[in-house]
């Protein structure tokens, strides 16, 4: 169908507001609050506005918001919804807005951009505020500065617009903006020298384009329905184990690199994986157990299982134990660079009866070895994963302060020592410079070099003075409240408020992306640990939880903790604490 040609006249836009009156700390209005103030330009004339307009395009986003908002035509992204697209693997790095309807996108996907497309030109406005909300929170950008925000629009790939069509009038105006903000254009068609931008032959090129700007990206062709899609007639399933004396392990002693098995695919099964790499240490070996079983949770045909007893499950028919012992050999070399990996399927009840105790002592060392396991022993390790979509998105991880999105120290530690990834790496502790805040130097150096000189100092184990930066997928938030003179901590799973009326996702918009004295993201992990915040005075200094937290890390015992359904709000919160004999 022939697209409509909209003429476009800025006097009818401010007509069409004349008598509109609105403030500019309105917070529906971000365009206007954190780029251009036209709010101010409701009482003039149409003639002065299109004045104004003629030496700055971006009047026209500004009006454009306001019409928006006199329409009730929102849009806009609330915040949990806008910190979701970056707790996402991958996270969202880059907004992109195609000015019409582009049908083809359906057959693609396309991790880590987020997409809009407008069928009406308003539609560029909730881009356009999401674009200016992720510059402000998670890349530092201040509000109304103009030259950091171009300088960042060109320095990163943070947004695009893309052009499939001839533009109308309107939309050649849109185009004007938002090349006056230097957000990248790509365009199919021809757009003459008014603009500097990148030509595409199509949407192939588009991602191909983006992908040398951006190489973590990667689009990918979706199949059509029915490809590879799995059948749903019954699957036939054969179990091998489950019983006394079956067993699985993974476990970090020398071997021949490669694959045995010990008799015949008939009742018990056993599963001995041994790795001879010098970094391997007895307790990695219990993240690479669990990754092996997780990574086998969606094979096609293999499955094992660790509920009660050890068992080896094929789907669809029967296979020889030898392409079984492969395929687990080539699953673990394919997901870690490890290079001795010696496989071990036993099938044969008597051996397997011989190993059992051993199999069983060395699992009992390694809960031994990952309890005792300090801090001040193990070594310590950066993720700059965060970094995609936030300057300060990093977190400095030992085994007593591990990272704030959930991930544990070990899946840490082996994504460092064993892929290819640059994100994950270990760091030189340096000099341990304060033993109660836990403030190494090497730590503080790397976070100089990560953040460009913004963060210069970082306690692990300190909310008050130099905590770590909080990253937009932290699972929990604790900060500190002077008037209790407590922490008080909110979980991503509760949507309700805090005494002192905090959101989570509120919240996070106030801190994520910076290093805030008093506020840290922790996991749950972090929690769990005796560590846990020990300048601080640890779990006793805790005052307030919610109950879904509570309950989750079984903390019912520590009644002083309060939560939702004791205190929601301050006064009572402070009634609850006197009543357990705090000071406040
Ligand atoms: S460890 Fe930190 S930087 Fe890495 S993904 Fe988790 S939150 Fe992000």
């Amino acid at each position: 169908m022939a697209r409509m040609h909209r003429t476009f006249s800025i006097k009818r836009l401010s007509r069409a507001l004349q008598g509109f009156s609105v403030s500019a700390g309105d917070p529906n209005l971000i365009v206007n609050s954190m780029l251009c103030d036209t709010t101010r330009l409701l009482s003039k004339s149409p003639e002065e506005i299109e004045a104004a307009y003629s030496s700055n395009p971006l009047i026209l986003l500004g009006l454009m918001e306001i019409s928006n908002f006199a329409s009730l035509f929102g849009g806009q992204t609330d915040w949990a919804h806008f910190f979701q697209l970056f707790r996402r693997n991958p996270p969202v790095t880059t907004f992109v807005h195609f000015l019409t309807p582009e049908p083809d996108l359906e057959g693609y996907s396309y991790p880590g951009l987020y997409v809009s497309q407008a069928a009406e030109p308003a539609q560029v406005i909730p881009f356009v505020q999401n674009v200016l909300r992720y510059v402000h929170h998670l890349h530092l950008w201040e509000e109304r500065d103009l030259f950091s925000l171009v300088s960042l629009l060109r320095k990163r790939l943070i947004a695009a617009v893309v052009v499939t069509e001839e533009p109308d009038d309107f939309d050649f105006n849109l185009l004007r903006a938002l090349h006056h903000l230097n957000i990248p254009i790509f365009s199919r068609v021809p757009l003459g020298p008014m603009f500097n931008y990148n030509q595409i032959s199509g949407l192939d090129d588009l991602f191909a384009k983006i992908h040398r700007l951006c190489p973590t990206f990667n689009a990918r062709k979706v199949k059509s329905p029915g490809d590879g899609e799995p059948s749903n007639a019954p699957t036939e399933r054969f179990e091998f184990g489950g019983g006394y004396s079956s067993f699985g392990v993974v476990r970090a002693m020398g071997g021949i690199d490669g694959v045995e098995v010990r008799g015949k695919l008939e009742d018990e099964a056993g599963l001995i994986v041994d790795l001879g790499d010098a970094d391997v240490d007895i307790t990695l070996t219990a993240h690479i157990e669990d990754e092996l079983y997780r990574m086998l949770s969606r094979h096609p045909w293999l499955r094992l299982e660790s509920g009660g007893y050890f068992k080896l499950v094929l789907l669809g028919r029967l296979r020889e134990p030898e392409e079984i012992g492969r395929e687990i050999y080539r699953r673990l070399k394919e997901r870690f660079a490890l290079t001795l990996v010696s496989v071990k399927l036993i099938l044969d009840s008597l051996r397997l009866q011989s190993l059992k105790a051993s199999v069983a002592a060395y699992k009992e060392e390694r809960r031994q070895a990952l309890e005792k396991r300090g801090d001040f022993d193990a070594p310590l390790f950066a993720c700059t994963f965060c970094q995609r979509y936030s300057k300060n998105g990093f977190c400095m991880v030992s085994v007593h302060h591990p990272p704030q999105c959930g991930l544990s120290y070990d899946a840490l530690r082996a994504q460092a020592l064993f892929t290819g990834s640059l994100e994950q790496f270990s760091i030189k502790r340096g000099e341990l410079t304060d033993k109660r805040s836990v403030l190494y130097s090497g730590v503080s150096k790397f976070a100089r070099i990560l953040s460009e000189g913004t963060i210069t100092k970082i306690n692990l184990q300190s909310l008050r003075d130099s905590p770590p930066p909080v990253t937009a997928y932290a699972q929990n938030l604790a900060y500190y409240n002077d008037r209790l003179d407590g922490i008080i901590i909110l979980s991503s799973d509760y949507d309700g408020y805090s005494p002192d009326r905090k959101t989570f996702f509120g919240f996070l918009g106030e801190v994520a992306g910076r290093q805030i004295p008093g506020v840290m993201g922790i996991s749950d992990d972090y929690l769990r640990s005796r560590e846990f915040l020990t300048a601080e005075g640890g779990l006793k200094r805790v005052v307030w939880m919610p109950s879904v937290l509570k309950e989750r890390l079984g903390l019912q015992k520590f009644t002083y903790i309060a939560t939702e359904r004791e205190c929601t709000n301050i006064m009572s919160l402070g009634s609850f604490l006197k009543e357990r004999g705090f000071s406040i």
